[in-house]
């Protein structure tokens, strides 16, 4: 059973690229994500999408609009408590997996859990059930450079999860993968969703993906449809 209630609202945002031609990328962005939702944002390449994510996922500060997430006003903290937020309450997924090429899968997982000051062997425990729920047990001890692409994003995926994030951010996890190795991702978002209730906001420019989410959110120009 899904809940009702708004996860995160973001109300009237706006981001503006500084330049000798400043570019005004979203202007005036609201919408709410209610609790074990999975939306997807959709638009053309340009039309502003990750700038969307980054300021709702606290990577980049919006220039007027408010961004709340369960009841708390999250533009006004300063760069300190930021970070903390998204190391406590966010998960990440990128288009190209972001792995550090020396750890290996189950130390990749681990990481956030010990930046948290988690023991070494509660982290390790946490990481193998993520990577076991991602159906990597049997890569724990492997390095990037021995994974395939699509492993490579399933360890990505265990590593944004393993802080059991309040929303799991995703831009474009598929667009390096192949379309039967996107299936495979997609339907684990699909999974963590039903199974997990874990809400998750997804951007993708394949109008295919409609079929795994809750609903579409459609951008252009910097502005929903
Ligand atoms: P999408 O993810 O939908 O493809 P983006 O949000 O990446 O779109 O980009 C929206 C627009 O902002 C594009 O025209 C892009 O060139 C520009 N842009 C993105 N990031 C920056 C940046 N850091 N500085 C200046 N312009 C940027
Ligand atoms: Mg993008």
């Amino acid at each position: 059973m899904k809940e009702e209630k708004n996860i995160i609202t973001v109300n009237n945002l706006h981001k503006t690229y500084p330049g000798e031609v400043p570019l005004h990328v979203l202007k005036g962005v609201s919408f709410s994500v209610k609790e074990g939702e999975f939306v997807a944002v959709m638009g053309r390449s340009g039309s502003g999408k990750s700038t969307l994510l980054h300021q709702l996922s606290l990577l980049d500060n919006p220039d007027e609009g408010e961004i709340i997430v369960e009841n708390k006003e999250l533009t006004t903290l300063n760069e300190k408590e930021k970070a903390k937020y998204r190391l406590q309450s966010f998960g990440y997924v990128f288009q190209e997996y972001a792995l550090l090429p020396e750890f290996t899968a189950i130390e990749a997982v681990s990481l956030p859990l010990i930046l948290q000051h988690h023991s070494m062997k509660e982290s390790r425990e946490r990481a193998k059930e993520m990577l076991k729920l991602v159906q990597l047990e049997d890569r724990l001890d492997h390095f990037p450079s021995e994974m395939s692409g699509g492993e490579q994003q399933r360890v990505a995926v265990a590593r944004a999860l393993v802080n059991n994030p309040k929303i799991l951010f995703a831009d474009e996890p598929c667009a390096n993968l192949d379309s039967e190795t996107s299936k495979v991702i997609l339907d684990l978002f699909k999974k963590l969703n039903k199974e997990l209730g874990q809400t998750i906001i997804l951007v993708t420019h394949e109008p295919e993906d409609e079929k795994y989410v809750d609903r579409v959110i459609h951008m252009k120009d910097g502005i929903l449809l």
